[in-house]
């Protein structure tokens, strides 16, 4: 708790009971949940929380940089706790998402390549494909 304490005050956002449960729900998932089961899990510790208040807090620790969103567009929003450079891999099955620990090198743009006046943020890389357990399903659908 302490340490979320002082990852909240790094980025100067003020420390409330419900980012310090939602920062707490996302330590130690790797499996990138969605706002969903974020709020199953914080609701446990604060039951009167309601999905829209772990909804925005999860929007002001992603615009804080505490929090990444993984979003494969089509699919609804998922949340990751590892904001450092890191690439995905996605079944395109069931959606399980796994991170893949070599850093994707960043691919240099320059400003010919991008419309006038778009300013990049950042680059994210994902690995499409199926996974294990999809594969070991009998009725696999491709
Ligand atoms: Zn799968
Ligand atoms: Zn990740």
């Amino acid at each position: 708790m302490e340490n979320l304490i002082k990852k909240l005050r790094s980025r100067h956002i003020s420390v409330t009971p419900q980012r310090l449960a939602v920062l707490s729900a996302l330590e130690g998932r790797r499996d990138h949940p969605t706002a969903d089961q974020i709020f199953q899990e914080v609701r446990q510790k604060l039951p009167a929380i309601s999905f829209n208040t772990v909804y925005k807090t999860l929007e002001v620790l992603c615009r804080n940089g505490l929090v990444m969103k993984v979003n494969p567009l089509h699919e609804v929003a998922r949340y990751d706790i590892q904001t450092h450079n890191h690439a995905h891999l996605i079944c395109r099955l069931c959606y399980r998402i796994y991170d893949l620990e070599r850093q994707a090198a960043p691919i240099e743009l320059s400003p010919e390549e991008t419309p006038p006046g778009f300013k990049i943020e950042r680059q994210s890389v994902i690995f499409w494909g199926i996974c294990p357990h999809c594969q070991s399903t009998t009725h696999l659908e491709q």
